[in-house]
């Protein structure tokens, strides 16, 4: 058979490297790198993720193919930390202790809090995904814990759209965070950087004699005899792995659109570590961006002479506009950086960074194989439900090419 898979992200490399042992396979990818929200800056000295990355201990299957790339061995794992910026101070919120000598809730709160969280980990997402994250909180917790502490994190990863969040999205995010000792939570990251996982992968499939043809952005494509026409080539089959409503619009197929949301986020480079050693600052004070993550606070900022610090807002129509300016110059008077010290910077706009995982969104999720020759996984899949990572789509893209392979059979 020969197989077009849309897309080089995760999701399509996993599924071209499960497929290309036994059938001919070409990756159509837009960019001019592989990787889509995994791929990397290679500025002179090292690269570094376009979008921050870390993983988790529970990624079985990326650590998986890390093996399968001799990459296993490389993976660190490191302390995260994280802090909320209220009032213009920066608040670290990783240890107990500092938890309890936060100033802005009462031990009461800090109290209800703590059980709240211990009892959303065991709480079953599945039955919540009709609530909303926000209804859930206040229920639990009252408006104030949620507004100083819930409300800040849901901005951060989901903008305007915080309050449409179910609570399935925020307890299976507690218990992907909870991974906690005394000193702060464990975060994984590959050393010299996941772009080493990109380039092992294409080297697999290079060897396997996959053709991947970057630079080459996906505008049709329409059944064809029993097999699909892209671009002008045909093919026996179609893996997509773009957002349902790309898919839909590139393939003439009833896809039911999902929420999606876009992000823009500003990398730079810097002498100033800007966050006091914390990894990941939410902003509780009303900013342009969401987050302020400095890489350099989980990695150690040795191995690349410089702080790296991405800034990072979440967008639901079109990106804010001229924000790399003002993120720039709000960035530097809120964090008391001289524009000098910011030595480089590069701004990356993903139109499609993620589902929004509104209430009801698992009743939206669409079939994997829609109608015949068209198979469909990525950040949509059920997979990546109710969060997606690198870890939901490397298991989107080994389940989808685990079907085509019993639909080639038939
Ligand atoms: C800001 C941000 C931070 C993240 N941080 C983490 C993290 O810390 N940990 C974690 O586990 N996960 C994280 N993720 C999630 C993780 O990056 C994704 O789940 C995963 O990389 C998605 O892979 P994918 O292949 O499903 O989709 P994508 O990476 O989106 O791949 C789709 C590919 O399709 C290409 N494409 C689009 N249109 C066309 C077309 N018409 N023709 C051809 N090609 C096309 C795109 O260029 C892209 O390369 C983060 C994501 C974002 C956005």
């Amino acid at each position: 058979m020969h197989i077009c898979v849309i897309g080089g992200g995760l999701a399509g490399l996993t599924a071209a490297l499960r497929l290309s042992e036994s059938h001919e396979v070409t990756i159509l990818e837009r960019g001019e790198v592989a990787g889509g929200c995994l791929s990397s800056y290679n500025l002179p000295a090292y690269a570094i993720e376009s979008l921050y990355h870390h993983c988790f201990s529970g990624d079985d299957r990326l650590f998986s193919l890390l093996e399968e790339c001799d990459l296993l061995s490389d993976l660190e794992w490191l302390k995260g930390s994280t802090g909320y910026l209220v009032n213009q101070r920066i608040y670290p919120l990783t240890t107990p202790l500092q938890i309890l000598r936060y100033p802005l809730l009462t031990l009461f709160e800090k109290i209800r809090l703590g059980l709240f969280v211990l009892g959303s980990r065991s709480a079953d997402p599945e039955v919540l995904d009709s609530v909303t994250a926000k209804d859930y909180c206040i229920e639990r917790l009252g408006d104030r814990i949620y507004s100083s502490f819930f409300e800040p994190l849901l901005s951060s990863k989901f903008g305007e759209r915080k309050d449409e969040v179910s609570a399935a999205w925020l307890v299976s995010r507690i218990s992907i965070r909870s991974d906690r000792g005394p000193g702060g939570e464990r975060l994984g990251y590959l050393k010299g950087g996941y772009i080493r996982l990109i380039n092992a992968l294409l080297s697999k499939l290079t060897a396997t004699g996959c053709r991947i043809e970057m630079g080459h952005p996906v505008v049709s494509a329409y059944p064809d005899d029993g097999g699909w026409v892209v671009d002008g080539t045909r093919y026996d089959c179609i893996i997509s792995t773009l957002s349902p409503q790309e898919t839909a619009r590139i393939c003439s197929v009833p896809l039911k659109p999902l929420p999606y949301q876009g992000a823009a986020c500003l990398t730079l480079g810097t002498p100033i570590d800007p966050t006091n050693g914390i990894y990941w600052v939410n902003m509780g004070d009303p900013a342009p961006y969401g987050a302020v993550i400095t890489h350099t606070n989980l990695v150690p900022s040795d191995r690349y002479g410089e702080h790296i610090v991405y800034i990072a807002s979440y967008f639901s129509d079109s990106p804010p506009e001229n924000c790399e300016n003002v993120f720039l110059s709000d960035f530097c008077t809120r964090f008391g950086l001289q524009r000098e010290q910011i030595l480089w910077h590069h701004l990356r706009i993903e139109p499609n960074a993620g589902p929004v995982y509104v209430t009801g969104y698992k009743t939206m999720m669409p079939e994997p194989n829609p109608v015949p020759g068209l198979f469909i996984a990525g950040m949509f899949s059920i997979e990546n439900y109710p969060e997606r990572s690198m870890e939901g789509s490397i298991k989107a893209g080994e389940d989808i090419a685990r079907r085509v392979m019993e639909w080639s059979y038939i």
